[in-house]
């Protein structure tokens, strides 16, 4: 059940996340969409997520998506990925809304709609600067124009997302031109449009700021829910959980030797020349787990005096000269995971999952 290397998994704290969050939102008018990829589409955290009161749903995979509905979940969907074409016949028969920005994608989904007699809900996207996906500001009434003319398809909003290429940061004036956009619309083609999502988890700090535009009435949150973190702003989101999801690794040697490798130095597994500090003898241990389970540049050891030296795809070192606690052969060591450490654990079939849970 516990075996390593494994993610802890707290499902109480996730639920209270998303309880905390729901309530902050509510008071202002904003829908939460609580995002499920980060966790891989997981279905107890999908569960612990509905329980805090969250009930729409998101994620970028449709994979996930059929899941969820086969496992039960009746809640509202929303595809976040861009659909592909290949995918329309699941994306309007699973999912219940979709983010989109290509006429020929709209077009698509549209028929697909009408061949299963329905109608399918769409977001449109705006791209505001983060240059990832969206229809360009000066595009957006050409695109509206057409998309509110497809039979099948219906538009019920507008939205964004920033931070996650680009790396670009919401602000008041970046959020708001969603709702010139909206403005817009109704002006042109007396159209209202119901849902203005403003983006994900790293617009939530405008929202403790107080500086989200009023009138943006949905965020689309995941990693805020179930980490407590916000990577675009290298921040904990201090009133919510953190560390709710923990990378456990074993140790299977644990040796004094060098900190200087013995020998003429090549490249190592991943084609980098490394370089070495010498700081004489150090205790070394070997911890068995490795690139391909996650991204070690996103670990950080919670056990004091722990310091990652270098993996190769199936080792971790770690400098346990200063360790906190005597550790031996099968100690276990707990690692912080920030979202791309995270992402990568969450989604290797090398890693166990273990959840900590009253639900
Ligand atoms: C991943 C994603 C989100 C959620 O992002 P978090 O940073 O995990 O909150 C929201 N919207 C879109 C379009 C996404 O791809």
């Amino acid at each position: 059940m516990n075996k390593a290397p494994r993610v802890n998994i707290n499902l109480d704290k996730i639920k209270e996340n998303a309880r905390i969050l729901k309530n902050r939102c509510d008071k202002k008018d904003i829908e939460i969409t609580g995002v499920v990829k980060c966790g891989a589409g997981d279905l107890r955290i999908t569960k612990a997520i509905v329980a805090g009161g969250i009930k729409s749903l998101g994620d970028s995979r449709i994979k996930n998506i059929i899941k969820m509905r086969e496992a039960g979940f009746e809640n509202e969907i929303v595809l976040l990925r861009l659909p592909s074409l290949t995918e329309l016949k699941d994306v309007v028969k699973y999912a219940d809304i979709s983010l989109n920005s290509e006429l020929i994608t709209l077009e698509s989904l549209g028929r697909e709609a009408v061949k299963q007699g329905k109608i399918h809900k769409v977001i449109i996207m705006v791209d505001v600067g983060d240059l990832r996906e969206g229809v360009l500001y000066k595009d957006y009434l050409d695109l509206i124009d057409k998309a509110l003319q497809i039979k099948g398809v219906k538009v019920i909003g507008i939205g964004t997302n920033v931070g996650c290429y680009g790396g670009v940061l919401p602000t008041y004036q970046n959020t708001s031109l969603l709702l010139e956009l909206k403005e817009e619309t109704l002006k042109m083609f007396n159209y209202n449009l119901e849902v203005i999502s403003g983006g994900n988890t790293a617009t939530t700090i405008l929202l403790d700021n107080d500086q989200l535009p009023k009138g943006i009435n949905n965020l689309r949150v995941g990693e805020g829910i179930i980490q407590g973190t916000d990577i675009t702003h290298q921040r904990e989101i201090k009133f919510l959980n953190s560390n709710n999801i923990t990378l456990i690794a074993k140790i299977i040697e644990l040796k004094e030797k060098p900190s200087v490798p013995i020998g003429e130095i090549g490249h190592d597994a991943f084609g980098n020349k490394p370089k070495f500090e010498d700081k004489g003898i150090r205790k070394r241990a070997i911890l068995a787990v490795g690139r391909q389970d996650v991204k070690v540049s996103g670990l950080r050891p919670l056990l004091k005096g722990v310091k990652i030296i270098g993996a190769s795809s199936d080792h971790l070192l770690c400098d346990v000269t200063e360790a906190e606690t005597e550790l031996q052969i099968g100690s276990e060591i707990e690692f912080q995971l920030n979202y791309g450490a995270m992402l990568r654990a969450m989604t290797s079939s090398y890693v166990n999952k273990y959840y900590i849970t009253s639900l």
